[in-house]
């Protein structure tokens, strides 16, 4: 009997999570290597559009989602300073029946915890920060900096836009700065009863060099949060991100609508991350490594759909390995990316140019697609 085929996942974020997920789902045996020391409750506020919800549905936590986020009736854009209307992009009701799911905004660290929740015990392992990979051609040789190492027949790299796997394939090489930051705040719900102004669910504040962003991240409406795009001629720092003030708001979003300048008044803490992307890369996977989510197609934020098509991925290659198995993983690779790569760079360009949805335009072709009813297009093995 020859001996149990594995895969190694390197990274446990939100492409990396879904992918374990489904491919422990479909019978894989999968080990997941994340570099942070445990699980915690990262980031802010996400949106999770009805192609995502689908994804989930498989996973089994679409109803636990849809229960704790908030379901925004429409998603608003407006002059940031006149308040007139752009758009008003139908959700709620709507997205359910024209894309066949809901439309979710909610905090990132509860929806990835309810990823987590649908591995298998024991398959993740935390404090794993790989530093070399190595395809021998029979297998794939990983060495962390815990000084431990482990063996798979093929690696996904689902470790973001820094991707060590990434580098392993195409070289070392730092992602663009995009000239941009966003400003990141979660804001009290009952800060918010004090003014008499109306607080949409999800509504993107416009004007033509700078945008904010703001929705809640809770059904309850206790959690409202905003991220912004606003110019940035350059990020000297070495952080991931770093603290703002609310001066430093008051003074970006100067001359902006009454209800902007509330929220930056109600704001308590607020950090500031570089928006980095990269250019489409030339390939996908090569011999047993192959990549997904922001380590294969990165993107600045403004479309929020990049985990978005990172858990698509997940889903597409899952996929595409329980088509071939996983012994004809070139063949899978190959599918994979052709069935991928013109959605993931659409939406790359999309988010990248920032306009999506600032006026009143069909949305049908992010939130009405199912990674699961794509005919499978034919790919050319590397
Ligand atoms: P990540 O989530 O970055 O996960 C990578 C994982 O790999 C991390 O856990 C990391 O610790 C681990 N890792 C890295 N290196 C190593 C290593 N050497 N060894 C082991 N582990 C490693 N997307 C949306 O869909 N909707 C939104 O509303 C949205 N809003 C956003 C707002 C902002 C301001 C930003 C910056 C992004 C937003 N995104 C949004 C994008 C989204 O966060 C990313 O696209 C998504 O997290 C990508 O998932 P990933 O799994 O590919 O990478």
């Amino acid at each position: 009997m020859g001996k149990t085929q594995r895969i190694a996942i390197v990274g446990a974020g939100l492409g990396g999570a879904a992918a374990a997920g489904l491919l422990q789902q479909a019978g894989f045996q999968v080990d997941v290597y994340e570099q942070a020391p445990e699980f915690s409750r990262l980031g802010a506020g996400i949106h999770v559009g009805p192609n995502v919800m689908k994804v989930f549905r498989r996973l089994g936590i679409e109803k636990p989602l849809e229960a704790m986020g908030s379901k925004p009736d429409f998603w608003f854009s407006r002059d940031g300073f006149t308040g007139d209307y752009l758009s008003r992009i139908p959700l709620g009701n709507f997205a359910k029946r024209e894309y066949g799911a809901a439309y979710v905004t909610v905090h990132r660290g509860d929806m990835h915890l309810l990823q987590m929740d649908t591995l298998a015990p024991d398959t993740v392992q935390f404090d794993k920060r790989l530093e070399t990979i190595t395809d021998s051609g029979d297998d794939v040789h990983l060495t962390f900096a815990d000084g431990t190492e482990a063996r798979a027949d093929i690696v996904i790299g689902a470790d973001g836009i820094n991707s060590r796997i990434r580098e392993a394939l195409l070289g070392v090489e730092a992602p663009n700065y995009s000239g941009w930051v966003a400003h990141r705040a979660l804001i009290r719900g009952d800060q918010l009863a004090k003014y008499d102004l109306t607080f949409e669910d999800c509504i993107k504040w416009w004007t033509e060099d700078r945008h904010m962003m703001v929705y809640f991240t809770t059904g309850k409406r206790d959690e409202y949060y905003y991220v912004t795009g606003v110019p940035h001629p350059a990020w000297d720092f070495q952080e991931a991100f770093v603290d703002s003030s609310r001066e430093e708001m008051f003074e970006a979003f100067q001359g902006y609508h009454p209800t902007v300048q509330a929220l930056i008044e109600c704001t308590e803490e607020v950090t500031k991350w570089p928006l980095r992307n990269r250019n489409p890369l030339p390939l996908w996977s090569r011999g047993r490594l192959v990549l997904l989510g922001d380590a294969c197609h990165p993107m600045k934020p403004h479309m929020a759909q990049g985990a978005g098509m990172a858990i698509e991925d997940a889903a597409m290659l899952t996929r595409c390995l329980s088509e071939t198995g996983l012994t004809d993983y070139r063949t899978a690779f190959a599918l994979y990316e052709a069935n991928r790569k013109d959605r993931a760079t659409r939406v790359q360009a999309v988010s990248n140019a920032n306009t999506f949805l600032r006026t009143q335009e069909d949305p049908a072709w992010v939130f009405g697609y199912d990674v699961y009813e794509q005919p499978l297009r034919e790919g050319i093995a590397a």
